[in-house]
């Protein structure tokens, strides 16, 4: 398959071919940086794990050259901590089992252009040559200008396909933002309290990222773990780790439908819950 930047790469853990690796996507993970799918994205890659008939593809659109650096690698230079970063996310598609890992290499600057074609082709292509039922992205309400940049093009890139090709369900997952603000009857809550010890492997390979004294894989998995205790007031915890996604599926089932109407539609709800709430009692 062709991508449109040079230093794209598509690694397969098993060495299946690439086309026919991409074709057997059941689940795909895309993500703005390396290491957000393993953050958020645990759903598509456990329901894949060891599972012959299910295969998760990630995606991550920009290459770690801006990465943040310190202690051991604060004297890497842009270009090395650009080829840790993707070694880091290869270590982790081989982990978690994945059919295959797409690193497209962008640098952030690029993602966040309105007008880049290059990358609404290549998600396109991708998605031909994967056909996922089930996409997992950023939820739109993300603090994060390059994941909500991902998490547009995404759906854009989605709506351009004929309606047939496009995937069935498309999920916007929590980094940098909870999605516990949501109204219960809203949000999608998924169980993946099965294997928490890979979830720790998959987390624990972004060195580079928790060695600086970001203890990323403690406060996701601790964000996992709040997620399904807080989940239900009234009953006994039914899982122990939980992840919050925000349905995106009415956005490519229905183009016309604003994103922005769409997203800040939640938050008018959640709104209207917390005003009613304390009315209740004044
Ligand atoms: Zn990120």
């Amino acid at each position: 398959m062709k991508l449109c930047n040079p230093n794209a790469e598509i690694f397969v853990p098993d060495g299946l071919p690439v086309e026919k690796a991409l074709e057997r996507t059941t689940h795909m993970g895309i993500g703005a940086h390396y290491d957000d799918l393993e953050f958020m994205a645990v759903h598509g890659i456990l329901e894949c794990f060891r599972n012959s008939k299910q295969w998760f593809c990630g995606v991550t659109a920009t290459d770690g050259a801006g990465s943040p650096r310190a202690h051991k690698y604060a004297g890497t230079s842009d270009d090395e901590m650009r080829k840790v970063r993707r070694k880091e996310q290869n270590e982790a598609a081989e982990i978690g089992d994945y059919g295959a890992m797409v690193c497209l290499d962008y640098p952030s600057s690029a993602i966040k252009k309105t007008k880049n074609e290059d990358f609404t082709e290549d998600l396109k292509n991708i998605f031909r040559a994967a056909r996922p039922e089930v996409v997992y992205t950023h939820n739109l309400a993300d603090k994060h200008d390059t994941h909500i940049a991902v998490a547009v093009q995404v759906i854009r890139a989605i709506r351009k396909l004929p309606q047939e090709e496009r995937p069935k369900a498309i999920y916007g997952c929590e980094v940098w933002r909870g999605l516990d603000w949501m109204l219960d009857s809203e949000k999608t809550a998924f169980n993946v309290s099965r294997h928490e010890n890979v979830i720790m492997a998959l987390m624990g390979v972004f060195d580079s990222q928790i060695a600086g004294g970001k203890r990323y894989d403690l406060a996701t998995l601790g964000r996992k773990r709040a997620n399904a205790t807080y989940y239900a007031s009234h009953a006994t915890d039914q899982a122990s780790l939980m992840e919050y996604a925000m349905d995106l599926t009415p956005l490519i089932r229905n183009p016309p439908l604003g994103i922005a109407d769409y997203v800040t539609g939640f938050i008018d709800r959640f709104k209207k819950d917390v005003s009613d709430r304390i009315g209740k009692f004044s």
